[in-house]
Order: C-alpha cells, then structure tokens, then sequence
C-alpha cells in the first residue's frame, strides 16, 4: 500500500498575504513530517499525531502556541485521534498550560479506558503521564492577542456567528498496512466562552476514522460541525457509494443550506484516494503521495512539488 498524508491549516475567510507565506510552508513541512514517519514504517497514527505536533508547535496556526484566545483572553485547546484498525479514539478538551495536545489525546485513548478526559481531570492525567506544564503565556502570540482586541471592538458590527475567520490543524493518513487514522487540534473560536467544547475534541464531529471507509478531518464553525456531525455524516456518503469529493460537497453544502455553517475537510480511503474540500473562503491544505507534494490554499490553486 502506497503511503499518504493530508493536512490542513483550518477554513479561513481570509489570509493576509504577508502570513500566506509563512501558512504554506508550515503545511508543507506538516505534510512532509507525516510522509516520512510512513516511509520510515510508522503507523497511520503516528504519521497524523507528527504532523499534529509540527502545526501546534507552528504559531501560525490555530492549536498549541498560537491558539486564539477565549473572553478571558486564556487559551483553552480541544483535540481528538483516531485509529481506524480497530476504532480506537482518544481526546481532550479545555486543556491549559500543555504545548501538544494531540499528545495527551492520543495517551487517552492508548493509556486509559476512557476515550475523552476534560479541564482539570485532564491536566491531573497530563501531569501523571509526564507531560510538563508550561507557562500558559508560551502559547500566546501578539497575533492572538490582536485578534481577541479586535473581535471584542467588532461585536456590534456582527459579521454572521457562523462565518468568522476560522482555523484548526488536522490530518489524515493511510499507512503501509492498511490502515487509516485521523487528528485534529485547535484553540478553537476567539472570544468563546470560558469552558466551550467545540466539535474538534467529538469524535464523528472533528473527525473519524474507519480502516474499512476512511479518514476524516474537519474545520470550520463548531456549533454547526457539531449539529449535522460532519465527519461521520461524510463518511456516511462515502459509505453509500458517493466518491470522496462527492461526499464532502454534500455535507459541507447539507451545514451551509442547513446552518449557514461554513468549514472544510481532509480525506483520504482506504484505497489511497484522497480530497480536500471547503466552503469557507479559504482552507490552507497539503498531501503527500508518491514521493510528490501537493498543497494549496485559495479555491483552484495547486502547487506540486517533488518531497525531499
Ligand atoms: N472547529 C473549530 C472549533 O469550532 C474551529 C475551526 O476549525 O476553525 O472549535
């Protein structure tokens, strides 16, 4: 089986050009970290938690340092992974004070007989897993904190609820067995309430993984991924004969006829296909197969290149 792997930088409704630069590369290089944990024989689950962890390390992103900030002005991140051999997911919501929660998610679901830990339980099996503490301040950017500024002046004047600028990582991956996985990390809404889960950390709304359909991952409004279960309503499609594009046009279309909602998603199946798709404005995405690299951002817009 031919190995791949699909990430994305979160649905956006605009990217100013002076951070596209800096967007793309990030993804490429979260592309490239997931290919070659699979060449290296990794599993499908390692590949996406790699490629994970290089997004939340990357401020450009929306998860682990550079995660948008909550009414408070406090970071609060969601994260979820799953292992499409046998099912088994791990997640975490409103987590404080850790660089990489997709780690902590993914000790969850391999270290616990539980598939979802939450605020406080969460940081005690952090800290009882090893995982350091760090000075919640290290995962605040000057751009976060631009950003929670100007929401809080812009409130009047509501754009829709539904269709601010968004963002979140995630990835899919097909390993060399057979097997699929997905992960997904985010800091989740500016401005939310203290406490919101979104549908990042929900397995079958952020994601789902299934070794006999696909993997899955979402952005995009929370509240409305939440409501139609985006991930698992896609998969559903899938399931019932639509290909991936197909599939991920009719849910993403079902959330914006239905809720105005607006998001985006990865896919790849168990035969090594793979799509990207959104309805927001824009979704920074890559995908590495065959030793190429393929990513975009804007609708239409392609680049490949050969991997390192
Ligand atoms: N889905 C994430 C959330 O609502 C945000 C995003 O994907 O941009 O928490």
């Amino acid at each position: 089986m031919n190995p791949v792997v699909v990430v994305h930088g979160g649905g956006a409704s605009c990217i100013s050009k002076d951070r596209k630069e800096r967007v793309r590369q990030g993804i490429a290089q979260a592309a490239t970290v997931g290919y070659r944990i699979l060449q290296e024989g990794g599993s499908a689950v390692d590949a996406v938690e790699g490629a994970v962890v290089a997004l939340e390390n990357d401020p450009e992103f929306n998860a682990g340092c550079g995660s948008v900030l909550n009414v408070n002005g406090e970071v609060e991140m969601d994260a979820s992974i799953m292992d499409g051999k046998d099912l088994s997911t791990g997640a975490v919501s409103a987590v404080r004070c850790i660089a990489n929660p997709i780690k902590l998610a993914r000790l969850v679901m391999e270290k616990t007989p539980h598939c979802f830990l939450t605020d406080q339980g969460a940081a005690k099996f952090a800290a009882a897993m090893g995982i350091p503490e760090i000075p919640a301040e290290q995962l605040v950017t000057e751009r976060s904190k631009k950003h929670l500024e100007k929401e809080k002046l812009e409130k009047g004047v509501k754009k829709s609820e539904c269709q601010k600028n968004l963002g979140t990582v995630g990835a899919v991956a097909l390993d060399c067995k057979g097997n699929v996985a997905y992960a997904t990390s985010t800091g989740g809404i500016v401005n939310k309430m203290a406490g919101r889960v979104g549908d990042s950390p929900c397995v079958g709304s952020g994601g789902y993984a299934d070794n006999l359909i696909g993997a899955i991952s979402t952005t995009g409004h929370g509240e409305s991924i939440l409501k139609v279960n985006l991930a698992r309503l896609t998969l559903f499609h899938i399931e019932q004969g639509k290909t991936l594009e197909e599939a991920a046009d009719l849910s993403l279309g079902y959330m914006k006829s239905r809720l105005k909602g607006l998001g985006g998603v990865i896919l790849v199946n168990k035969t090594g296909d793979w799509a990207v798709k959104w309805s927001s404005t824009s979704m920074p995405w890559a995908a590495a197969k065959n030793g190429k690299l393929h990513s975009g951002i804007d609708v239409g817009e392609t680049t490949t290149t050969d991997l390192p």
